[in-house]
């Protein structure tokens, strides 16, 4: 059973590593916050001081951190996962970066006789508790069948995306649609009501033509047409998503405009204090600017409409 270690134990990373730690694999951990190191240790893992001990203690490390600034940091930093982890050893990088970040880290790691893997993950934090992720995997393939059991535990739907960085290519592209189509989603919603329109007919009428997607279908009724903006996925994280595309969109010489104006609306909502709340603050914002509710009718005035 290989020994597994666990750093970033957020809302996505904490019940990542417990399911690894359910599925019997020795479990150490690490996070800045000790509430969420305690979740884990209360179930059976170990904590330990700092990244380098995690890596000592392990054969693969995986990583669930905000941003890739973090992921540097925490894996060739001082006291980072490279100094402790045997030669041998895998990191598994689950956080959502870029690519060239990861290629980067990836690069270094070989040279210190270690292996990266790029592992970010699809879907939500319910996803996460019931490891019924999509895992997008970037690597080589002998290091990625190695680490294969300790992906099983999180994900369900698995996909090999290429060589290092490839996952967090398939990543970034996917975040960078997923949010832009949220925003919009929050904008027109929006429009509709203030002109007169109820969210029911909206929808009944956007599920016939080619506005229709998952965030509508799937991720709005459960967050943002109920008022709960509680994370979930916090604007600031998008937010991350969206800038790291753009700069990647950049890097190979072209502007992202659609993903600069949805960057533009996430930063905007940062500004006015909802840096750490679920995206679905957004339509709250949209709600308050225009004075309306993009909510459904209660059942008894449906029945009437
Ligand atoms: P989060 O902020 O809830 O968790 C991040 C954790 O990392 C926190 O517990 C924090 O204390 C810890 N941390 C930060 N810096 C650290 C450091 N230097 N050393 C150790 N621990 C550190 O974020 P999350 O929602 O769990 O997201 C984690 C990653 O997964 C992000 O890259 C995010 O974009 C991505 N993601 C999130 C979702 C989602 O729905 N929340 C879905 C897919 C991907």
């Amino acid at each position: 059973m290989l020994r597994v270690g666990f750093i970033g134990l957020g809302v996505m990373g904490g019940p990542m590593a417990l399911n690894v730690l359910k599925g019997g694999h020795p479990l150490t951990v690490f996070d800045v916050n000790p509430a969420a190191v305690a979740k884990l240790t209360k179930a059976g893992a170990k904590s330990a001081a700092s990244p380098r001990e995690v890596g000592a203690a392990s054969d693969v490390v995986v990583t669930m951190l905000p941003e890739p600034k973090h992921v540097e940091e925490v894996v060739l930093g001082k006291n980072g996962v490279a100094e402790g982890l045997p030669k041998g050893g895998v990191i598994i990088d689950m956080s959502t970066i870029d690519p060239r970040t990861s290629q980067r880290v990836g690069a270094e790691l070989k040279k210190r006789g270690l292996h990266m893997v790029d592992s970010p993950v699809g879907k939500t934090s319910e996803h996460a508790e019931t490891g019924t992720l999509t895992l997008m995997v970037g690597g080589e393939p002998e290091i990625i069948e190695k680490v294969k059991p300790v992906l099983d535990r999180m994900g369900n739907e698995t996909y090999y995306c290429g060589g290092p960085g490839m996952g967090h290519a398939m990543k970034t592209t996917n975040n960078l649609l997923a949010t832009a189509i949220m925003v919009v989603n929050t904008e027109a919603l929006a429009i509709g009501v203030k002109s007169g329109l109820t969210l029911e007919l909206m929808l009944k009428v956007m599920k016939t033509t080619m506005a229709w997607n998952n965030q509508l279908a799937v991720a709005m009724p459960k967050k943002a047409f109920i008022g709960d903006d509680s994370p979930g996925f916090m604007v600031k994280l998008a937010a991350k998503d969206v800038r790291l595309a753009c700069e990647l969109a950049e890097a190979q010489g072209f502007e992202a405009l659609a993903g600069r104006a949805t960057q533009k609306t996430l930063e905007r909502a940062i500004a006015k204090g909802f840096g750490e709340r679920d995206t679905a603050a957004l339509m709250r914002i949209r709600e308050d600017e225009l004075g309306i509710k993009v909510r459904p009718a209660a059942p008894s005035e449906t029945k009437s409409a």
